[in-house]
């Protein structure tokens, strides 16, 4: 367990069993959260209290490379967390307007998309929700050195990075819980948004526990025959599960859902696929992002071209779904979706358990 984990009243519960009054750990949780301090930062604090901190409750949050693209807008860290040291990467992107990072819950995937680096490499570990929140803290240290274009403050967070964010529920949940804490990180709930591949189970827990964080599902695929291929997942939750899970979570949030396609040249970018999604966004009042292709080393599919994403895009909107065509951030060092990949996690000697798990839906 890493400092990370524990949430305010835990912390205080652990100072005060070390004789050290409450404000105390008012102060150390502001400075883990709120300033994004490592504890030999904390020169507010005594000295031999931050020594006691880093003994016996470990950041476990260090920086094994850190790279950038897009001129330092987007940069990418292997991360090494917790005291099992899962290595997973994470990524910030800077913007005009926003800087968002997106986080990854699990250090490999079991959900097996073909088309993506991190389901190619299997699952190794899930991680713990104050790992997957203190890559935010990574994040807003980082945020510093994004250019001067951009506001330089974590703004936003996504759910999109290794791992699926709602097979490894729990974990999920925390962390959300730790990111709006108003003690803590207090991000707004409208600036978290949570991808999932379609669990439907977990897409139902989260429009309880947290209900205001965005979702963004990930389709690629509007008939259960392909989707079965591309997504094996909807092999356990077909098409019209999915679509009533979402729509339920819709009802109950009042928020509008996102669906993410990835734009595959041949595969799914057919007028045809445009037909189908039409109506089940319409249903959903989704909005729908178009994302070309990331190419990884294990999928021999390339982007759909251009004039094609935009063909489907004008089929989409015609029949009134809105429609955004994203820009592919990172692709240059493979930080792009679909193409985190720790090279340290899939070193089966440091993670010899490579053996799918059950996904952790409670
Ligand atoms: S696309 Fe997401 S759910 Fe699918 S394998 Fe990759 S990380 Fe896992």
């Amino acid at each position: 367990m890493s400092v990370y984990d524990l949430d305010l009243e835990q912390l205080t519960g652990r100072l005060l069993g070390w004789g050290e009054p409450a404000y105390r750990a008012r102060q150390v949780y502001a400075g883990l959260w709120r300033q994004a301090r490592p504890y030999e930062d904390m020169t507010d604090l005594p000295k031999e209290l931050r020594a006691q901190l880093a003994g016996e409750l470990p950041e476990g949050l260090e920086v094994l490379t850190e790279r950038e693209a897009d001129r330092g807008a987007t940069r990418k860290a292997l991360l090494r967390l917790g005291e099992k040291g899962h290595v997973i990467e994470t990524v910030l992107m800077g913007y005009r307007d926003r800087v968002t990072v997106c986080v990854s819950t699990q250090a490999g995937c079991a959900m097996g998309c073909g088309f993506c680096a991190t389901g190619q490499m299997g699952l190794q570990n899930n991680l713990t929700g104050g790992e997957v929140a203190a890559q935010v803290v990574w994040a807003a240290r980082a945020a510093v050195r994004l250019p001067a274009s951009t506001p330089r403050r974590v703004t936003n967070v996504v759910f999109m990075g290794m791992g699926e964010p709602l097979a490894n529920y729990r974990a999920t949940r925390d962390a959300v819980s730790r990111l709006l804490d108003p003690d803590g990180m207090n991000l707004g709930a409208r600036h978290v948004t949570v991808s999932t591949v379609g669990v439907v189970p977990g897409i139902r827990r989260l429009a309880t526990d947290h209900p205001q964080v965005g979702l963004a599902v990930s389709f690629h695929a509007a008939d259960d025959e392909l989707r079965n291929e591309l997504v094996p997942a909807n092999r356990l939750w077909p098409l019209d599960q999915l679509e009533a899970a979402i729509a339920d979570w819709r009802e109950r949030t009042h928020r509008r859902p996102s669906i993410e396609w990835a734009m595959i040249d041949g595969v799914n970018d057919s007028d045809r696929q445009a037909e189908l999604l039409s109506p089940i966004a319409r249903r959903l009042h989704a909005h729908v992002n178009l994302i070309p292709l990331n190419p990884t080393p294990g999928w021999p599919s390339q982007p759909s071209p251009r004039a094609r994403i935009g063909s489907f895009a004008s089929l989409l909107r015609a029949a009134g779904v809105p429609v955004t065509v994203r820009d592919t951030r990172g692709r240059e060092i493979d930080a792009a979706c679909g193409q985190l990949r720790s090279k340290f996690v899939a070193d089966p000697a440091r993670h010899p358990c490579r053996r799918p798990i059950p996904v952790q839906v409670r």
